[in-house]
């Protein structure tokens, strides 16, 4: 009868409340060991000019868990939740200016930093020393009076403190960091902002690039390109995985494009063999 179809409902409710708790907690128990072990590692995805030019590169978060390569959205999530983000992101940032140094690329490379690694009292200082420590030992290919870092932010980070990230951007820049900002449109931010933070490049989201059919995306997305243009602002679109998006995004006048019609993410060994062929 339905009192007792009820109750088996919520016995089965309950079963998938504990079935996602206990995987929550085997996540972070592996994540735990993830860390302290290093599995982390970054893969390159390349972004190029007009003329399909590889002008710069993104550094993405990979979790090598024995065999497998796990994607960011399998546990982002539960490393922001926790304090982890912070040394991974330390790690990541090391890997990267280690690899720039190995393989000698000459344009920036952009991460990724959570709110929690843009909040640390000692980013600017930490940024600082990992450059010039890498300099001091001797190596050319790290040479900080060139943009070799570029810090991409999603919008959330800098609704949390407007100005404490306006200053940051201001006090980096005077180190040659770069800054970006990530999934432009998909937050809330004033385009007001927009004029008050002094980034160098813009990444209009996905979410843009998939509708440019649909007038009204066009329309915002042109808009995008047309305000960054005037306010000196590179703009980057992101996920472009058609030629069709390709050429519409290049008739509004975008600098860059970075999607899977071009490159998709890789390892360093597969990054070395693309930019030596
Ligand atoms: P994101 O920063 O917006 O990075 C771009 C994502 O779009 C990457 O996913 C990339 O593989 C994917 N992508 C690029 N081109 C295409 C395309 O043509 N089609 C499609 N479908 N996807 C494309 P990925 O590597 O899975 O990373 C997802 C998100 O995870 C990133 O989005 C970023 O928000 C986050 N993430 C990655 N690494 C880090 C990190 O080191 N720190 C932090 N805080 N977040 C990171
Ligand atoms: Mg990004
Ligand atoms: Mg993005
Ligand atoms: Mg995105």
């Amino acid at each position: 009868d339905a009192k007792q179809k009820g109750k088996n409902q919520i016995g089965f409710f309950r079963k998938d409340i504990e079935e996602d708790v206990i995987k929550r907690l085997n996540l972070i128990t592996e994540l735990e060991r993830a860390v302290s072990n290093k599995e982390f590692i970054v893969y390159y995805q390349p972004y190029v000019d007009r003329d399909k030019n590889i002008v710069g590169l993104e550094a993405l978060m990979r979790w090598k868990k024995g065999d497998n390569i796990l994607l960011p959205s399998e546990f982002i999530e539960e490393l922001e939740a926790g304090q982890y983000i912070v040394d991974v992101e330390d790690l990541i940032i090391d890997n990267v200016l280690d690899d720039i140094s190995e393989l000698g690329f000459s344009f920036p490379v952009s991460v990724n930093l959570s709110i929690k690694s843009l909040f640390r009292k000692d980013l600017s200082q930490s940024l600082i020393s990992k450059l010039t420590r890498r300099k001091v030992k001797g190596n050319i290919n790290i040479d900080i009076s060139h943009n070799i870092l570029n810090i991409e932010i999603i919008e959330r980070s800098f609704l949390e403190n407007f100005e404490y990230i306006r200053n940051l951007i201001e006090n980096l820049k005077k180190f040659n960091i770069f800054f970006s900002i990530d999934d432009f449109g998909t937050g809330y931010s004033s385009l007001s902002y927009l004029s008050k933070l002094k980034v160098n490049f813009l990444k209009i989201d996905t979410s843009f690039v998939k509708n440019l059919n649909d007038k009204d995306t066009k329309n915002v997305t042109n808009a995008i390109i047309a305000l960054s243009k005037s306010l000196n602002i590179k703009t980057i679109a992101e996920g472009v995985e058609t030629v069709e998006q390709f050429e519409i995004l290049k008739s509004m006048g975008c600098d860059y494009y970075q999607g899977f019609l071009f490159y998709r993410p890789m390892s360093k060994s597969e990054l070395h063999k693309i930019l030596n062929s």
